[in-house]
C-alpha cells in the first residue's frame, strides 16, 4: 500500500515473490517484468539480477491496485452477491462486469472479443464496422424484419449450393480451377511480372471510407466481435496511420488475440516437452537408443506402480517418497547392470 505500482512475470512470481501478496493480471501487451528494478527497495531478482532501472514502455492502471471495471471494485468482490462474468476489453485490457458494459453481452460462445465503452469512444472508427461485423450486428433498426431478411439470404445461398452439387456444376468448377492453378504455377514462380499485374488490377480502396458512406449508429456501449474480425479491418495507408495515432496498431493483428497467445503457449510447451528426448535419441547409436527406451519404460512402469499405492491409500506423495523411489530405482539398476557385466565377461 502507498507504493508505486509494479508488474512481475509469472516466473518471478514463483521465484522472487513467493511470500508477497499479488494480484493476477492475466495478459498485458507490451509489458516488461519490474522485478528487482528501481520500483523495489532491497529486492534483487533471482532470475535476472542485472536489468534496467525502469521499464518506460510499461503502462499501469487500477488493475495494479487490484481494482477492475468502471465500478473500480476488487475481484473476487466480497461485497458483490450478484453472479456476473468478468470480460476483458481487448484494447485497454481492463476487466469489466457483464452488467457494466452498457449493453447485454451475447452468449459467451457467440462472440470472441469485446471492446469496452471507453475504448469504443477512443476507437470511434469501429462504429462504422459494427453493422457488418459486430455481434449482434448493430444496425439502425434492429427489428424482426431485418432478421428475417438475413435468414432469407442465408437460405437462398444454401439452396444454391445444393443445386450446384446436384447438377455436378461444383465438381466441374473445382476441376477447372485446379487446371487453371496448374497452368498459372510456372508463371507465378518464374518472374516478377505477376505481382505487378495484381497491384495494377487492384485499386487501393479504403474499406472504412466505404463503410462510413453507409448509415451506422454510434452508441455509448461496449461492442462484441466474432473470431477473425481483426483481419477484416482496413489496412490502407490512411487507416494504418490512424491506428498508430490512436495507439491501437494491434487491432489488425490476429496474433495479438488471447486465443492466439494461448495457442502459442500450448504449442511451445509441446515442442519443449518433446525436444530433449528426441535430441538425445538422435545423438545415439541404435543399441544406445534401445537401451534408453527400455530404461525409460522400466522407470515409467515402476513409478506408475509406486504412485498407484499412494492413490489407492489416498495418501499425499511427499518429497521424501519421490527421493526414496529414485534411490531404490538406482540401486536396482546398479544390481542389474552388474549382473549383466558378469554374464558378458
Ligand atoms: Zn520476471
Ligand atoms: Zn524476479
Ligand atoms: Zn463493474
Ligand atoms: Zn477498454
Ligand atoms: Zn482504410
Amino acid at each position: 500500500p502507498g507504493a508505486e505500482p509494479a508488474g512481475i512475470c509469472l516466473a518471478c512470481s514463483y521465484e522472487c515473490h513467493g511470500t508477497h501478496r499479488l494480484f493476477e493480471l492475466y495478459t498485458k501487451r507490451n509489458f516488461r517484468c519490474d522485478c528487482g528494478n528501481s520500483k523495489f527497495k532491497n529486492l534483487q531478482c533471482k532470475l535476472l539480477p542485472e536489468k534496467g532501472k525502469v521499464n518506460s514502455g510499461n503502462k499501469y492502471n487500477d488493475n495494479f491496485y487490484g481494482l477492475y471495471c468502471t465500478c473500480k471494485r476488487p475481484y473476487p468482490d466480497p461485497e458483490d452477491e450478484i453472479p456476473d462474468e468478468m470480460i476483458q476489453c481487448i484494447v485497454c485490457e481492463d476487466w469489466f462486469h457483464g452488467r457494466h458494459l452498457g449493453a447485454v453481452p451475447p452468449e459467451s460462445g457467440d462472440f470472441h472479443e469485446m471492446v469496452c465503452q471507453a475504448c469504443m469512444k477512443h476507437c470511434h472508427f469501429l462504429w462504422a464496422y459494427a453493422p457488418q461485423l459486430a455481434v449482434p450486428p448493430l444496425t439502425k433498426a434492429n427489428s424482426l424484419e431485418d432478421e428475417r431478411i438475413v435468414l432469407k439470404v442465408e437460405e437462398s445461398e444454401e439452396q444454391k449450393k445444393e443445386i450446384k452439387k446436384e447438377s455436378g456444376v461444383e465438381h466441374h468448377d473445382t476441376k477447372e480451377e485446379k487446371q487453371l492453378e496448374q497452368f498459372n504455377e510456372p508463371s507465378t514462380s518464374s518472374g516478377s511480372a505477376c505481382p505487378e499485374v495484381v497491384t495494377k488490377n487492384e485499386e487501393p480502396v479504403c474499406k472504412l471510407k466505404e463503410l462510413q458512406s453507409k448509415p451506422f449508429v454510434k452508441k455509448d456501449t461496449a461492442t462484441f466481435w466474432p473470431s477473425n474480425w481483426r483481419s477484416k479491418l482496413c489496412t490502407c495507408e490512411d487507416c494504418l496511420k490512424m491506428y498508430s495515432e490512436l495507439e491501437v496498431q494491434f487491432l489488425t493483428d490476429e496474433c495479438d488475440t488471447v486465443l492466439a497467445y494461448e495457442n502459442k503457449g500450448t504449442s511451445d510447451q509441446e515442442t519443449e516437452r518433446r525436444d530433449p528426448l528426441m535430441d538425445t535419441l538422435n545423438s545415439m547409436n541404435r543399441v544406445q537408443q534401445v537401451e534408453l527406451i527400455c530404461e525409460y519404460n522400466d522407470l515409467k512402469t515402476e513409478l506408475t506402480d509406486y504412485l498407484r499405492r499412494f492413490a489407492d491409500e489416498g495418501t499425499v506423495v511427499k518429497r521424501e517418497d519421490i527421493q526414496h523411489f529414485f534411490e531404490e530405482f538406482q540401486s536396482r539398476k546398479r544390481r542389474r547392470t552388474n549382473r549383466m557385466q558378469y554374464y558378458c565377461s
